[in-house]
C-alpha cells in the first residue's frame, strides 16, 4: 500500500471525504506534494501560519529549546523561561487588565478552561453562546457549539447553556444575573465570515457588563493579526474580561491560551477545590515557536498591510458566479452558489496549484484566509485561478 492507501486504512478521518493530499514540504507561502507539484497556501493550516510555514526564527527556536529542555513537570510548578517570557510579551500587547495567561494545548481546552473559570469566579450557572459559532469539539465546547443538528448527537451535553442570535439586540435579553459567561467569537469564523455590527457588540458589551456577566471573546481564529490590527476585538473598540486564543498563537506548535486578570484567574487556581490542570499545556518547545513567531509578526510588520491585501482580494474577486464576499482583512469566506460549485471551485483550484477549503456552517462559501505575507502578485494569482475556476465548471 502506499502512503495514501496507509492513511485511509489506519489514520483515523475527521470526514468520510478526506482531502488526502500528501504534502512533504512546506514554507512560506507554499506546500509541495510528493509529486514537486507547488500549491500557492489560501487557508494557513486554518489560520495558523499567519506568520509562514517553517519560518526560519520558529524552527531555529524550536530547536534551541528542544535541546535546552522539553517536558519537565505538569503545567504551573516549574518556573519555565519560554512560558515566562511569551506571557510577557503576550501582556506587553494586550490591554492592562489582561495580565495573566493561562497556556492549554489547544484551542477547546482553553475554551474549556474559561468556560470554568467564568463560574468559579462568578458563582454562577449559566454560559450563553451563539448560532453559528464554533468553539471545539470536546464535550464543554461541544455544548456551546452553534449548530442544533451537529450537537444533537452527542447528547446528553453540558445543562445550562444558552443560545443567542450573532448581531441581534433581543437576543441580549436572555443574558441575566444568573448567567456567568457570554462567549463569542469577535468575527464568526466556521459561520462563514460574519463581522458582529458596532452597535450590536458594544450593546453586547455593555450587557455584560450590567448584569456582572463576564464576556468571553474568541479569537481563536481571528486573533493576531488577521483582520488588519493585532487583536480583532480592537476592531470592535471594545475589551474581552477573557480572552481566548490558539491556533497561530503557536506558530504552527498546538499551543493555546485563555487570558484574564490576575484576580480573575486566581479563582480558578486558589485552593481546596481542583482548577484546571494539564501535563503538556504550555510546553516549553511550544511557547519558543509562539513566542517566535509573534516577534515575527511585529518585527516584519505584517498586520500593518493585512487590510490593503484584503482590499486587493476583493478588487480581484469580481465575477458573475460569486454571490457575495464576506471579509475582515485577510479573513473571508466567498459565497457561491451552492456547495456543489463550491466543492468543484475548491478542487479545480487545488488541480491548479491553489489551496483552499469550504466553512464548517457555510458549505457554499470558499476560504480565504492566507499566510498574512500573501504579495501583490501572489494575491493577483490566486483570484486569476478562482475566477478561471468559476468560468470552467
Ligand atoms: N475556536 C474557534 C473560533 C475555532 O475556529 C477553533 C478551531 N477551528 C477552536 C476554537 C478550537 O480549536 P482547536 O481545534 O485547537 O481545539
Amino acid at each position: 500500500m502506499n502512503n495514501r492507501q496507509l492513511f485511509l486504512q489506519h489514520v483515523a478521518q475527521t470526514t468520510d471525504a478526506p482531502l488526502a493530499l500528501e504534502i512533504v514540504k512546506a514554507a512560506g507561502m507554499y506546500m509541495w506534494d510528493a509529486d514537486g507539484k507547488q500549491y500557492l497556501d489560501l487557508i494557513a493550516g486554518i489560520s495558523v501560519c499567519n506568520v509562514g510555514h517553517c519560518h526560519p526564527a520558529v524552527v531555529t527556536a524550536i530547536q534551541e529549546q528542544a535541546q535546552q529542555y522539553m517536558h519537565l513537570l505538569v503545567y504551573g510548578e516549574f518556573v519555565q523561561s519560554p512560558q515566562v517570557s511569551y506571557a510577557k510579551l503576550l501582556t506587553d500587547h494586550l490591554p492592562d487588565h489582561l495580565n495573566c495567561v493561562y497556556f492549554t494545548n489547544s484551542g477547546a481546552e482553553a475554551v474549556e478552561g474559561a468556560m470554568k473559570l467564568a463560574k468559579r469566579y462568578t458563582g454562577r450557572p449559566e454560559i450563553a453562546a451563539f448560532n453559528r459559532s464554533y468553539h471545539g469539539s470536546t464535550q464543554g465546547a461541544l455544548s456551546i457549539l452553534g449548530d442544533e443538528y451537529f450537537r444533537n448527537a452527542y447528547r446528553p451535553l453540558l445543562p445550562g447553556i444558552q443560545h443567542l442570535e450573532y448581531n441581534n439586540f433581543e437576543s441580549l435579553e436572555l443574558i441575566t444575573v444568573n448567567t456567568a459567561a457570554v462567549i463569542a467569537e469577535s468575527v464568526q469564523a466556521e459561520g462563514g465570515v460574519i463581522v458582529p455590527q458596532r452597535e450590536w457588540i458594544h450593546a453586547l458589551r455593555n450587557k455584560c457588563t450590567a448584569t456582572g456577566t463576564l464576556l468571553i471573546l474568541d479569537e481563536v481564529q481571528c486573533g493576531l493579526g488577521r483582520n488588519g490590527t493585532l487583536w480583532a476585538f480592537q476592531q470592535h473598540g471594545i475589551e474581552p474580561d477573557i480572552l481566548i486564543l490558539g491556533k497561530a498563537l503557536g506558530g504552527g506548535m498546538p499551543l493555546g491560551a485563555f487570558i484574564s486578570s490576575k484576580e480573575i484567574m486566581w479563582s480558578l487556581t486558589h485552593a481546596p477545590i481542583l482548577g484546571h490542570i494539564t501535563t503538556f499545556g504550555g510546553h516549553p518547545v511550544n511557547c519558543a515557536a509562539g513566542k517566535a513567531a509573534f516577534q515575527a509578526l511585529l518585527n516584519e510588520n505584517l498586520v500593518k498591510d493585512v487590510n490593503a491585501k484584503g482590499a486587493l482580494f476583493l478588487q480581484h474577486l469580481k465575477h458573475p458566479r460569486i454571490k457575495a464576499v464576506r471579509s475582515l482583512g485577510l479573513m473571508m469566506a466567498v459565497q457561491l452558489e451552492s456547495f456543489e460549485v463550491n466543492k468543484k471551485t475548491i478542487d479545480y483550484c487545488i488541480a491548479h496549484g491553489v489551496l483552499t477549503d469550504w466553512f464548517l456552517f457555510a458549505s457554499d462559501c470558499m476560504r480565504i484566509a492566507p499566510p498574512l505575507l500573501i504579495t501583490e502578485e501572489q494575491i493577483i494569482e490566486a483570484c486569476k485561478v478562482i475566477c478561471e475556476a468559476l468560468d470552467q465548471i
